[in-house]
């Protein structure tokens, strides 16, 4: 038997999603890459948002007060901040930079996600991310789930001019400390000017990086992405390769999302998001009747 490596190929870029801009919540204002009107989804990812960074003056700081969720899990990942998470499974958390909240509601929760009351009292600058993961149909009702997770619980890895966080699945060699139900690869990554990092992907998965700061070129197009731009790359077999330019004016800072598509029809309104129109009115009813719960009361300190 030959040692010779496998040629790599890299994988064709699909497209360029601008995000667009939106009011979220209690009005924070977030770049969405999808759903919007040139994605409506990328399977198994239903939505991506970043919350805009902003520099909250004491008082200021809004977030998103209790709604509800069924049918896919919401990940959060704080890059400035602190967001204080409590919801009706009686979760309770406080993440911050660099933390993650990877919540499942399955069946059914209600959620408040707000800067912490240190962040309100004082103010400071509030910056993160949410990206939500669908759910198979034989799992869109699983009984709910809360990881809180810290940034040191975080797998790391580094090379000459990048280094990565895994928050979920594998890749550079080590495993993200989140579960997730189906197949996710979820990964913060940094890429120093002058540097190209290559990453395996298992054929046929979904592959996308968001750039939040900095500019890059993908693929062997050498496709630009730029801050608030999502890349998309083909399912098919190969890898997905990033570039920073060495003229760039400094790193990129990206996320990487992989997974295995579901490949089941979705119906989606509002907070939840079901195989049907008749199950999304059913979780409206179930909500409006009181069946998800509601934020059990703070005790005093
Ligand atoms: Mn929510």
């Amino acid at each position: 038997m030959s040692t010779e490596s496998t040629p790599t190929v890299n994988r064709p870029v699909a497209g360029i999603v601008a995000a667009t801009s939106t009011l979220e919540g209690g009005g924070f204002l977030v770049y969405r890459p999808f759903p919007t009107p040139a994605l409506n989804w990328l399977d198994p990812f239903l939505l991506l948002d970043e919350m805009a960074p902003v520099e909250y003056e004491p008082g200021e700081a809004i977030g998103a007060p209790p709604h509800p969720h069924r049918g896919f899990e919401t990940v959060t990942y704080v890059i400035s901040g602190e967001v204080e998470h409590r919801d009706s499974a009686g979760n309770h958390g406080i993440i911050g930079p660099g933390d993650v909240q990877w919540m499942t509601a399955g069946d059914g929760i209600v959620h408040s996600e707000m800067p912490s009351e240190r962040v309100q009292t004082e103010g400071g600058v509030g910056h993160g991310l949410q990206l939500w993961v669908n759910l198979p149909s034989s799992l869109r009702r699983t009984a709910p789930k809360y990881q809180g997770i810290t940034n040191d619980q975080l797998a790391t890895a580094h090379g000459e001019g990048w280094t990565a966080e895994v928050v979920a699945g594998s890749m550079f060699g080590v495993t993200g400390p989140a579960s997730s139900h189906t197949p996710i690869g979820y990964a913060r990554v940094t890429i120093q000017p002058g540097t190209e990092l290559r990453i395996p992907v298992a054929d046929g998965h979904t592959a996308a990086i968001y750039a939040f700061t900095g500019t890059a070129a993908v693929g062997d197009s050498g496709t630009a992405v730029e801050p608030q731009q999502l890349a998309v790359f083909e399912r098919s077999a190969g890898d997905v390769l990033i570039s920073v330019s060495a003229d760039a004016s400094g790193p990129l800072d990206a996320i990487v999302l992989t997974g295995e598509p579901i490949n089941e029809p979705i119906a989606r309104y509002g907070p939840f998001v079901m195989n049907t129109a008749e199950e999304v009115e059913e979780a409206f009813a179930d909500f409006n009747a009181g069946r998800m719960g509601s934020i059990p009361a703070t005790g005093t300190v």
